[in-house]
């Protein structure tokens, strides 16, 4: 028997179930509830709120005064443009109040050539205060290191007082990001101390523990307590790095990676005036060499002079700690820490010298003998206060002579 195949009914029961699967793919599709973000920057704030309307944003608007955004459009936005979002996804933009009105720099008392104090750590002991018989929080005579407790009340002093911390290097390169109405401090940390980055071991991810009344844990709960402090330190090393062969490197890496800044304080801390020019650039050398295999690139050209050694300039081995050559290995240092007693001078200023930098020692002394209270005593009227844009210099007339090095930023005096 012969069995007739009919090819048309054959094709179009075919086509139908084509038809039924494309039917069911788009019925079943998972439906796309996201949105491409658009560019709104340089946008005006109606223009953003319609766009956020159509497409279904949540809109939050921020404020600022900007020099170089026309008022009423935005100077950024978050998420950036090209950011794939969930539609009901929230848009912050930031709308420019145009440039300050100078009443607004008289009522800050804003002051771009003021002094900038660097304070000088060592040690931060796990104690209680009231566990040392030394002043405040000191625990030993000379207040060189100082009980976990008084670091956090230093810290404390610092942001109430309006400080807001910068990095070390950024100082040194004129580049000072400090909201409006704010003054910059630098941290740093001498003698690698363990206290300093104080690891209690690693977890299931290998990541570090770290003890929470170390320089850097506490520094950390600073960081989550106040995010507009803008937490940050340098920490100078000697050849012992943080004293803990076993995780030196991967202490070097975290700190890197999250914003903190490692320096050279020399591998032997020496008294520069007592040791041989040669001597000399091994020490400093050294140390650069062991940073340059651990953080390539990562770390800062800056030197903590041992002892604040050797004391002047002119000094013969001032020269090599600033450039040299030790067995074939070459280095070049931008700035040297001194240890100091006083605020130093803004970056901006005629007597700025990154290359002899002065200190203030962080500890207690009754606001004597240029302890803390007394270093920010003494600057109270003569502090850097910022204009809170990092592209301007802002400065009262009367202090125009002062100014020197501008950096490429735009002069604005009142
Ligand atoms: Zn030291």
């Amino acid at each position: 028997m012969k069995v007739r195949v009919r090819w048309g009914r054959v094709l179009t029961l075919l086509g139908g179930i084509v038809l039924l699967i494309l039917l069911v793919v788009f019925l079943f599709q998972p439906k796309d509830h996201s949105v491409i973000l658009e560019d709104v920057v340089g946008k005006t704030k109606e223009e953003v709120e319609s766009y956020a309307k159509k497409v279904g944003l949540t809109l939050n608007v921020l404020e600022e005064y900007s020099f170089t955004v026309e008022e009423g459009k935005v100077i950024e936005q978050e998420p950036l443009m090209d950011t794939k979002v969930d539609k009901d996804a929230a848009l912050t933009i930031k709308i420019s109040k145009g440039e300050i009105p100078s009443e607004v720099y008289k009522e800050q008392k804003v002051n771009e050539l003021g002094r900038i104090p660097i304070m000088m750590y060592h040690g931060i002991i796990d104690k209680k205060s009231s566990e040392t018989s030394y002043t405040g929080g000191n625990v030993d005579k000379d207040g060189y290191n100082r009980t976990a407790e008084a670091f956090r009340e230093d810290l404390e002093f610092y942001y109430q007082n309006g400080y807001r911390m910068i990095r070390l290097y950024d100082y040194i390169k004129g580049d000072i990001d400090v909201e409006l109405g704010k003054s910059p401090i630098v941290l740093t940390f001498d003698d690698g101390k363990e206290d300093n980055f104080k690891v209690l071991g690693t977890d299931e991810n290998g990541e570090l523990e770290i003890d929470p009344n170390c320089a850097v844990g506490v520094l950390e709960e600073y960081k989550a307590k106040y995010p507009d402090f803008h937490v940050t330190a340098t920490f100078f090393v000697n050849s012992g790095i943080f004293q803990q062969t076993e995780y030196n490197e991967q202490i070097l890496k975290w700190l890197v990676n999250h914003g903190y800044d490692v320096g050279n304080h020399t591998t032997t801390h020496p008294d520069f005036t007592k040791i041989t020019k040669d001597k000399a650039q091994e020490v400093v050398a050294k140390v650069y060499q062991q940073l340059d295999a651990l953080i390539p690139g990562q770390y800062v050209p800056i030197v903590a002079l041992p002892f604040g050694s050797p004391y002047k300039k002119s000094h013969e081995n001032f020269s090599v700690i600033m450039e040299g050559t030790y067995e074939g290995y070459s280095y070049k240092t931008e700035a040297a820490l001194r240890v100091g007693w006083e605020a130093d001078y803004s970056p901006y200023s005629s007597s700025f010298d990154p290359t002899f930098l002065k200190r203030i020692r962080a500890y207690d002394n009754n606001g004597k003998e240029f302890d803390i209270e007394m270093a920010f005593n003494l600057i109270k009227d003569s502090k850097y206060i910022s204009d809170g844009n990092k592209d301007t210099i802002v400065i009262p007339t009367e202090k125009e002579s002062v100014l020197k090095e501008t950096y490429g930023k735009t002069k604005i005096t009142y």
